[in-house]
Order: structure tokens, then sequence, then C-alpha cells
């Protein structure tokens, strides 16, 4: 089944996103993380792309193995810091796997690399050739509060439509903590003529430092609701993971209840954040 399949079936579905090692010496823990995930039976799974390329092969062998545990898996794959041929290469892998979904992006080139020429400006060009290249159902990243590289939200909704031209099926959200970002980003792009699926991205906070990293990258825009909860228990991990989850579960039936039916959570390789989650909404995506 591909993840266009999943995500406009009528039961709601509820996937999670994992990442690979940056060495092969973390391959054993990430392993065992996101085959403990898996045994979750998540709609499906995603996994990650070092955007340098370093750690390619592990993103590959990461989802091969999550789909022989019967998780349909998506591998992501970014193209600027790539040359073409080493995006080939990747889908030759990827397909020798016998993965059929990536998710195509343009990642950012990583601190202390220089591209001269770079072979790829946009996710765009890299959806292009994936859809020539034949075999994959391909989604794309959108941003409901705007990519930061857009002077303006109309700019922005246009790249987008030039991705789903290129051949995006559908699209997945960065992270929102407040759920009207949302609801507004997809009047906006319904009435730009953008139809394909939009699968909401929650982020379960559950470290504060992950919080200021986040709001440096993307621009997020945090309730006070949520600022509250993080300034009171920044300094209690335990309770401030309670709290991530209560408030992720809260978003992700807003959502559902709203007629979205389709969640990803960032899960970041952690098992219990994903099986409380999951608990939360048992009855809901039943
Ligand atoms: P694009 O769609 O190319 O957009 C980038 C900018 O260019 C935007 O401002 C857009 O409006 C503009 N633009 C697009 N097309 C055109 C055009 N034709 N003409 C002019 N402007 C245009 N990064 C990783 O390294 N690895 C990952 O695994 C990863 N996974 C992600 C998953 C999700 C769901 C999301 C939301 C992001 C992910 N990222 C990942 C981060 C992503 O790579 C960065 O946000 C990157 O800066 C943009 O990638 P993109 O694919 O959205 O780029």
């Amino acid at each position: 089944m591909t993840i266009f399949d999943i995500i406009t079936a009528d039961k709601p579905s509820l996937s999670f996103e994992v990442f690979p090692p940056k060495t092969s010496a973390g391959m054993e823990n990430v392993r065992a993380a996101t085959q403990e995930i898996a045994a979750l039976k998540p709609s499906y799974m995603s996994i990650t792309y070092g955007a340098g390329g370093g750690t390619s092969a592990y993103t590959a062998d990461i989802a091969a193995g999550l789909q022989q545990l019967g998780v349909p898996t998506m591998a992501h794959l970014t193209c600027v810091s790539s040359t073409k041929a080493q995006v080939r290469a990747q889908l030759d892998l990827l397909r020798a796997k016998g993965i059929r979904n990536i998710l195509a992006l343009r990642g950012d080139i990583p601190q202390g690399m220089t591209i001269d020429h770079p072979e790829y400006r946009y996710a765009s060009e890299l959806t292009a050739e994936i859809r020539d290249y034949g075999g994959f159902c391909i989604g794309g990243a959108c941003y409901p509060e705007g990519h930061p590289d857009s002077a303006t939200s109309a700019e922005d909704i246009l790249g987008l439509k030039r991705k789903v031209e290129a051949g995006c099926q559908f699209l997945t959200t960065q992270m929102f903590f407040d759920n009207n970002i949302l609801y507004n980003f997809m009047y906006r792009i319904r009435e730009a003529g953008i139809s394909v699926p939009v699968v909401a991205g929650i982020m379960p906070v559950t470290n504060p430092k992950q919080i200021k990293r986040i709001c440096a990258i993307s621009g997020n825009t945090l309730p006070s609701r949520f600022i509250r909860i993080v300034d009171r228990y920044s300094n209690n991990p335990a309770a401030l993971r309670q709290a991530a989850v209560v408030y992720a579960a809260e978003q992700i039936i807003d959502l559902y209840a709203n007629g979205i039916n389709a969640v990803h959570v960032y899960s970041m390789n952690k098992p219990e954040v994903a099986r409380e989650i999951q608990a939360m909404v048992s009855e809901i995506i039943r």
C-alpha cells in the first residue's frame, strides 16, 4: 500500500517519524528504538535523511528492516547537497530494497559544507526526477507558517504549487503548536488550487533545548499556553514529557475532529512517547 492510499482511506492514520544514527556505532540503539515503535503497528513510519548524504544507506536499511516487520515505510531524500548521480544511486538502492514511498526534499546545506555548483535548487526538481524514474509514491514538505526562505506566504504557496505540478502526491507539514495555523493554511492552499492530501506533522516537545533549536530553524509561533508548560516543567523531565504528550494528543484529537484525517508524529526515536500518544487516541483511530 502506498502512503497516498493510507492517508486517503476512511480510517484516520497515525504515523511516526524516526531518524538514522550519525555513525554505525549508533545503529543498534536506533534499530531497537525503531523496532519498538514498529511494534505499535502505526499506519506507516518515515525515516529521515541526513542532507550531507553521509548516512544515506542507513535510511534505506532502517526502512527495509521496518517493512519486514509489516509496517509501510517512507524514506526521506534530500537533494541540495547531492549530485544527480548520487540521487540516482539512492533511488536504485531504495528500489532494490523494496521501498515504494519517498518524501522528496530540498534539504539544507549542512554547516561547514560549501557547494560551488549545486545540481538542485528546489525540491520540485527532485520530485520531477523521481516521477520520471518511476515506481515511487512521492510526498513533499509544506510549512503552515511559511518556509523561512520565502519572503511572503504567497511566494511560499507558489513554490508548493510547482512542487505539486512536478509530481508531489501529498504534503506533510512542518510542526505547528496551534491548530488554527494549520486550518488557515489549508484554506489558503485550497484557494490556490492545491488539492493534494495534507498530513499534519505534530511534535511532542519533550526537551526544552529542542524548542529553542526548532524556533531558530523554523520560526514557529509558540502559543502562550505552550510556553507556560515549558517554563513550569523545564526542570522536571518526567513532568515535561507527560505534559508534552498530553499537549500533542489534544492537538491530534482536535485535528481529527476537524477533518484532518492523517497525522504524523515527530517521535524522534522515542518509543515511550509514541506509545503514550497512540494510547491516548486509540479509540479514535480504531
Ligand atoms: P523546497 O520545496 O524546495 O522549498 C524551499 C524554499 O524554496 C521555499 O521557500 C519555497 O517556497 C522555495 N521554492 C520552492 N520551489 C521554488 C521555485 N521553483 N522557485 C522559487 N522558489 C521556490 N531535512 C533533511 O535534511 N532531512 C530530512 O529528512 C528532512 N525531513 C523533513 C520532513 C518534513 C515533513 C519537513 C517539513 C522538513 C524536513 N526537512 C528535512 C527539512 C527541509 O529539508 C528544509 O526545511 C529545507 O529548507 C526545505 O526543504 P523543502 O523540500 O521544503 O524545499
